[in-house]
Order: C-alpha cells, then sequence, then structure tokens
C-alpha cells in the first residue's frame, strides 16, 4: 500500500491542493506485464509541400510508417487555424465514447466532473470546461478514444496531476474530450540492478519514490515538481525542481522512453531500456515539454539514482547579489549540493508568519541548502556522514566570505526535515503574507551571474506597482519564482502586468519565459521573443506534421499566428 501519508507529512500544506483523481485516490501502485495490441489506421496518402515534405520524411523515419501515411490534406495543413468538428460531431464523439467504454464512470459529463477539469486553484488563466472525460486504464483505451477524436475532429487534451500552473489543461471554447490519466497509475516494473522503473503515467512521482523506500530498494526519481505531479505530467512540461542543481531537469536524461499514442491512433515506442543510445536522433525528447500537443503517453520508463544521506542548513545575507556570489562559489567548490534555494527576505517574514514553523528566522535574503553525500563506511547514522560534515564547512567559510552570517546546520535528520519543510512551504506561507488573497504564481530563468540584477530589478518593480510578493529561486540553476499576491480584479490585472514585465526582463538577459513551469496558455506569447521566428516556426511544422488536424490540446503552447507588424509589437 502507498504510504500517501508522506505528501502530508513533507508539505504541510498539501491538504489545500485541489481534490484530484477520487476514483483512485487510495489505489496502491499494482505490477503487472503490459501487453499493447497496436492498432494501425487504414493508411491514407496525401501531397506535402516544402519542409513538410522533408519533416514528415524525417519523423516517419523515426516515429513510424503510420505517422507519415496519417499526413491527411487538412485544412490546418494548408491555412493557419485548424477546422473543429461542430457541436453535433461533440455529441456524436461522447455516443460513441459511451458505446465503445459503458456509459458507467470511464466516461463523465457530470457537471461537476467537467468544471474540476477545465479550471485549476492554482493558477488565475480563464477555465473552460470539456464536453467530456474519459479515464483510459491502457494504452489501448486511450487509442479507441484517439480515433474516435480524430473521426469527429475534436479536440483532445491529457490530464494528469493538474497540478500545472499556466492553464495547461483548459478545454477548448469548441467543446472537446478530457482523457484522464488517474486509472492509469501503475508502477509495471522496477528494475533495481539497472537504476530503473518501467510505469504507466499517471502515476505520481512521490509514490514512486514512497513505494520504493517501502520496498527497501535505495533508489529514488529525482525529478520533483509539485508533490502531487504525475510522470505523464512531469515529462509534458518539462519540468524539475529543487533538485535539479543536482540531478537536471525532465529535459535531461531521466525519461529513457515513452510510449505515445500518435495523433494518427498508432502506438510507437520511441527506444528501448538500455541507459544510452545513439541510434538516431531522440525522438523521446519530442514529447518532453510537448505539453500534450504531439500525443498521448501511456507508458515511460525513467532512470532513478541512489538515496544517499543528506542534510540542511540555512544562512542570511545581506542582500541577493551576495547570497548568489556565495552560490556561484559553492557550486564551483565541487561539493556535494543537491539543492540551493534562494529566498528573500518577504518570504522569510512569511515563514515566520505563517505559523507552521518551529522556528524564527531573521528576515533577511537567504539561502536553503540541501548537502548531499556517500555515508561513511560503517555509520549507521546518515548524520555521521563524513562527507556531509566536510561539505558543510566548506560552504560554512564560502558563504561568510560573502557576509553570510547565522549559518544553522541541521542537528539531526528531524531538523533537516524540519527547515526543508519551511522552504517547501513557499507557496502556501506566501499567501500567508496578506490576509484573503491569491496569489498568481509565475517563473523564469536566467544565467545564474543574471540572477542578482533580475531579482533586484523584479523587487523594485513589485514596490512600484504596490503589490506583495515572495521571490523564491532555485538559484544553482538561475530559476526563480515568484508569488504575487492580489485581492481585486484590478489588483490581479497588476499581478499580470508585473509577470510581464519580469518575462521580458529574463528573456532580455538572456533567459527564458519558463525555467520548469512550461508555457500552456500563460507563456506562449513570448516563444517568439525568446526562441526566434525560425524555431517556433520549426515547432509548429512538427506540430502539424504530427498532428495535422491540429487536435491535441489545441491553444496551448504554440504563439497563435499574428501578423508581422503586431509580432514586431510583442517583441518590444
Ligand atoms: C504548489 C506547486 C508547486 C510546484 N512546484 C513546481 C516545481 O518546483 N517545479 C516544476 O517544474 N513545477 C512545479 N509546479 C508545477 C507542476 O507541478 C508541474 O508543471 C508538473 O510537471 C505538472 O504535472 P501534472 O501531472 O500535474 O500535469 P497536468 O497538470 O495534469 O498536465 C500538464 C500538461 O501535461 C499534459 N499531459 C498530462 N499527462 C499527459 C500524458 N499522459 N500524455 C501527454 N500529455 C500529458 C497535459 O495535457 C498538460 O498540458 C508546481 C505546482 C504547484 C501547484
Amino acid at each position: 500500500m502507498l504510504a500517501r501519508g508522506l505528501r502530508s507529512s513533507l508539505y504541510l500544506s498539501m491538504k489545500h491542493y485541489p481534490p484530484h483523481r477520487s476514483l483512485n485516490a487510495t489505489r496502491p501502485a499494482k505490477y503487472f506485464s503490459s501487453v499493447h495490441t497496436i492498432s494501425n489506421p487504414t493508411p491514407r496518402f496525401h501531397r506535402f509541400s516544402g519542409l513538410q515534405v522533408a519533416l514528415s520524411v524525417l519523423i516517419s523515419a523515426s516515429l513510424g510508417f503510420g505517422t507519415a501515411v496519417y499526413l491527411t490534406d487538412s485544412p490546418y495543413l494548408k491555412s493557419e487555424t485548424p477546422q473543429f468538428g461542430s457541436s453535433d460531431d461533440i455529441q456524436n464523439a461522447i455516443s460513441d465514447l459511451k458505446k465503445i467504454f459503458g456509459a458507467g464512470s470511464k466516461v463523465s459529463t457530470d457537471p461537476d466532473d467537467l468544471h474540476d477539469h477545465g479550471f485549476s486553484a492554482n493558477d488565475h488563466h480563464p477555465g473552460m470546461r470539456h464536453s467530456v472525460v474519459v479515464y483510459p486504464e491502457s494504452t489501448e483505451d486511450v487509442v479507441k478514444i484517439v480515433n474516435i477524436a480524430t473521426k469527429y475532429r475534436v479536440p483532445i487534451t491529457a490530464y494528469s496531476g493538474a497540478t500545472s500552473l499556466e492553464g495547461h489543461y483548459r478545454g477548448h471554447s469548441t467543446g472537446g474530450i478530457c482523457v484522464d490519466m488517474g486509472n492509469m497509475d501503475h508502477i509495471i516494473e522496477i528494475n533495481e540492478k539497472d537504476g530503473d522503473l518501467v510505469c504507466q503515467p499517471g502515476v505520481r512521482w512521490m509514490d514512486i519514490n514512497e513505494t520504493l523506500r517501502e520496498k527497501g530498494i535505495p533508489l529514488f526519481f529525482p525529478i520533483d515538481p509539485a508533490p502531487g505531479a504525475t510522470i505523464g505530467g512531469m515529462l509534458s512540461t518539462g519540468c524539475s525542481g529543487t533538485n535539479a542543481v543536482r540531478y537536471g531537469t525532465a529535459k535531461g536524461e531521466w525519461f529513457l522512453n515513452v510510449t505515445v499514442v500518435l495523433p494518427s491512433g498508432e502506438v510507437i515506442k520511441t527506444r528501448q531500456r538500455s541507459r544510452k543510445s545513439s541510434a538516431g536522433f531522440d525522438t523521446t525528447k519530442l514529447f518532453i515539454g510537448a505539453e500534450g500537443t504531439l500525443g498521448i503517453i501511456t507508458e515511460v520508463t525513467i532512470r532513478l539514482a541512489p538515496v544517499l544521506p543528506t542534510t540542511v542548513a540555512v544562512v542570511h545575507f545581506p542582500n541577493v547579489q551576495k547570497a548568489t556570489e556565495a552560490v556561484m562559489d559553492v557550486m564551483q567548490a565541487g561539493v556535494g549540493i543537491q539543492c540551493v534555494e534562494l529566498v528573500d527576505d518577504v518570504f522569510m517574514s512569511a515563514i515566520n508568519k505563517f505559523g507552521m514553523s518551529k522556528k524564527v528566522y531573521p528576515e533577511k535574503d537567504s539561502l536553503f541548502f540541501k548537502f548531499q553525500g556517500p555515508a561513511t563506511i560503517g555509520s549507521a547514522s546518515p548524520s555521521a556522514s563524513a562527507s556531509l560534515r566536510e561539505t558543510a564547512e566548506i560552504v560554512k567559510k564560502i558563504t561568510e566570505k560573502h557576509g553570510g552570517t547565522g549559518f544553522r546546520l541541521a542537528r539531526d535528520a528531524n531538523e533537516a526535515d524540519e527547515l526543508w519543510a519551511d522552504r517547501k512551504n513557499a507557496h502556501y506561507a506566501g499567501l500567508a503574507l496578506v490576509d484573503g488573497s491569491k496569489g498568481w504564481p509565475t517563473d523564469v530563468c536566467v544565467p545564474v551571474s543574471k540572477l542578482p540584477q533580475l531579482v533586484y530589478e523584479t523587487k523594485q518593480d513589485i514596490k512600484n506597482a504596490g503589490l506583495v510578493s515572495t521571490i523564491v529561486g532555485h538559484v544553482g540553476d538561475g530559476n526563480f519564482h515568484a508569488l504575487i499576491l492580489f485581492k481585486t480584479d484590478e489588483e490581479m490585472e497588476r499581478a499580470k502586468e508585473l509577470v510581464h514585465r519580469m518575462v521580458k526582463r529574463a528573456i532580455a538577459l538572456d533567459g527564458t519565459c519558463t525555467g520548469e513551469h512550461g508555457v500552456g496558455i500563460g507563456k506562449k506569447e513570448y516563444l517568439i521573443g525568446e526562441l526566434g521566428e525560425g524555431t517556433v516556426q520549426l515547432m509548429k511544422t512538427i506540430k502539424k506534421t504530427i498532428d495535422p488536424l491540429g487536435i491535441f490540446n489545441p491553444g496551448k503552447l504554440y504563439p497563435d499566428d499574428v501578423t508581422s507588424s503586431t509580432q514586431k509589437t510583442s517583441k518590444e
């Protein structure tokens, strides 16, 4: 049985998360061998032009013949706007879904269900219901759903942990099918000797780690976004988290292969389970960060890392500049840093005010470190690890050199958990700063050396806008988050404008509009300014080649087509 209690003990705020997937909330991870019946649609041949021909050859070579032959004379290939089915088509699609899956719990048009799947308590982008929610249990089920969506040209959106922050899984205005992956949450195979694990996409990363712990397997999956996030959603958003400074992001090599139902209805597996492969370019990566726009992931092989002893320390600085300089030196020292988190003075006062911490912190810009190192031979206790002690000593010296004060190293594992929980409660501690407020969460990322400038200018901007916001950064990666508080619609508009300016600032500093949350609907207007028109056009061409009807999660990720004159304005 999965110990879901871990979530509440580590993350005191977990109870505030939107109730999700009541269908499988208590489901234990199961083990079974999977057999996929791959159904290929009837091949159809069509003519293409220009880059589409080149790409279709390229993509068909790697994704399988079925993809290329699926390319149709879709109006979407010729025009910029996909043509979706009518409301009658949607009703026909629902009726086909009910015929295939029965009208029971696998297909829902319950208004509450539709609402829950098209809105989010975690962000403030406009919500939009889907027309129907379907709960597949296998790859074969997903193939059937995709084929119905294609038959009626109905938008189709995957939904998993529902923790994404940029409106990723909102419905489409014409209506559509939401595919809730919550019943596909099984761990299929754990290969301890190989350090990998095969699972369905609806399993949560925290449940994987808890299962490994319960089984006494000293391995874990180190990508750590929101506690409720699942492997399919994590892969699809290209996420990361506090561990990224040591382990990298979802865009690294943590996903060895994926099984995907393509818009054609064809099922492909991107590669085998070996740790590395130079057989062609990396088609697994095509789906990482694709936000459900290129297909639905139904099985994944992930890499695992050895669990090592860790401990936590906190240290305070006169300003962000000094803290960032200290981090740059610490990273160059080559010591065992698993996480290094920058928090600002406002955040520290939020922690004190939130009331969940046993400590009272100095309200100064601060760094939380998680150190990691091998256990000392013969020692039973992680805190006895000589490498952790040595790392702590080195880091203390470096931080003092940069004006760090009050260096506090956890005395034992309990205190380390408490210190880390204080950092992890960022979202809810932040909200406690202004009674009755809501928060607009956002993230941007810049080269680490540019972070002090970005934070300084953003803090000034927040002050000038007359709003309150905490700032928390995965400083080792130059990634920072703001949670801008608002109560009224007018304040929300000001928060939105602040985010806009923050993104522009980050891009101007050679950074990105999102280091880890992804694009969804919230950040797509920035892609051309950040990546350039050619790169965005390449992304769109790949999208159109794989999903010629444009029905997979429409309206997300790809910038809307605009005239060159409006494009110019949006870059200013
Ligand atoms: C409190 C809080 C803290 C957070 N902290 C972090 C953090 O530290 N780092 C970070 O990176 N993010 C963070 N996030 C954001 C979020 O956790 C990540 O974006 C996460 O990767 C989303 O996973 P999910 O399972 O919830 O996906 P969902 O929200 O369900 O879906 C996200 C996207 O993936 C697509 N998708 C889902 N499943 C599939 C599938 N099987 N096949 C194809 N497409 C699919 C959906 O269509 C959607 O576009 C945080 C969010 C919250 C609320």
